[in-house]
């Protein structure tokens, strides 16, 4: 919804002739209230709109605020609430919020998970919920990672860590000294994610991630068990997105819905940021779109 109903105008001699042909008697120098309803769609000049979810006001320009709501006949929605958009066109479009509601489209899924697992939903092939339960839990990118610098080392050093090897560690503590006057790179590798926080809490910030995430890490048989195949922010199903390359923004990742960030700096118990019922599944792409944000705050 549009806020600035007039805008603050000062004519000059390259708006007079506009302004002039809008209605109004200026001259050079005069500032004007002018109507935002006879203004150029295009016009670059700062309005103020409001989010018809969260309603949020947001500032941009009067031409930005036209895209989005195709000259101001669809209503406006922030970044964040753009997927309630997507259901209205859906609803428009094809009668249903989620095209998952549409039975053609259903069937045709059923169809093609029948002739591939025997089963009308993926998940309910045993074999195929097991296999994907073990390379969701277990496949991550980060345990691939490790395996490969494991590999990458014991061939370049003839040592498993790098920091096995004297000379390396050595090298390497007086670099970490000397740029961050800490002897531990593992502690340090956030300063760069986590730039607000200061470092005095940056080991803190370490501590408590970990922490979080070996509580999550209890959780994830339990989370998967009990998911339903969607993403839990937008909704679409994505259960068949572990077929994609891990690394790609729509394979599936658990999601902390009050951030570890948020967390740490609220002073919230990692149980409760660990706890089952804090986490989801969401793609990969809009995990880290979310990044700090708690569910709440990334909603709007
Ligand atoms: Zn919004």
């Amino acid at each position: 919804m549009l806020i600035t109903k007039k805008v603050k105008i000062k004519v000059n001699c390259g708006n007079i002739k506009y302004i002039t042909s809008a209605g109004y008697s200026v001259k050079i120098k005069d500032e004007i209230d002018f109507y935002l309803n006879k203004l150029p769609k295009g016009s670059h000049i700062n309005i103020d709109c409001k989010c018809e979810n969260c309603g949020i006001i947001k500032t941009m320009w009067y031409k930005r605020y036209n895209q989005c709501t195709l000259d101001g006949n669809e209503k406006y929605f922030c970044n964040k609430c753009k997927y309630l958009k997507i259901k209205e066109t859906n609803l428009l479009k094809y009668g249903v919020e989620n095209v998952m509601n549409i039975k053609e489209t259903v069937n045709k899924m059923k169809e093609t998970n029948m002739s591939i697992y025997g089963h009308e939903c993926s998940l309910h092939n045993s074999e195929i919920k097991e296999k994907t339960k073990i390379s969701f839990i277990k496949n991550d990118s980060i345990n691939e990672g490790k395996k490969t610098r494991k590999k990458t080392c014991i061939s370049k050093y003839g040592v498993e860590n790098v920091m096995k090897n004297k000379n390396i560690n050595k090298k390497q503590r007086e670099t970490m000294m000397l740029l961050y006057n800490v002897e531990n790179p593992g502690e340090n590798i956030r300063l760069f994610r986590d730039d607000i926080v200061p470092y005095e809490k940056l080991s803190e910030l370490v501590k408590y991630r970990r922490k979080v995430q070996t509580i999550t890490n209890k959780n994830k048989v339990n989370l998967f068990d009990n998911w339903d195949g969607y993403d839990y922010y937008d909704k679409s199903y994505i259960y068949n997105n572990f077929n994609i390359l891990h690394t790609d923004t729509n394979y599936p990742s658990i999601d902390h819905k009050i951030s570890v960030y948020y967390g740490f700096m609220n002073n919230i118990s990692e149980e409760i940021i660990g706890n089952i019922s804090n986490l989801c599944i969401t793609k990969r792409g809009l995990n880290s779109s979310k990044n700090k944000k708690t569910e709440d705050e990334y909603k709007k």
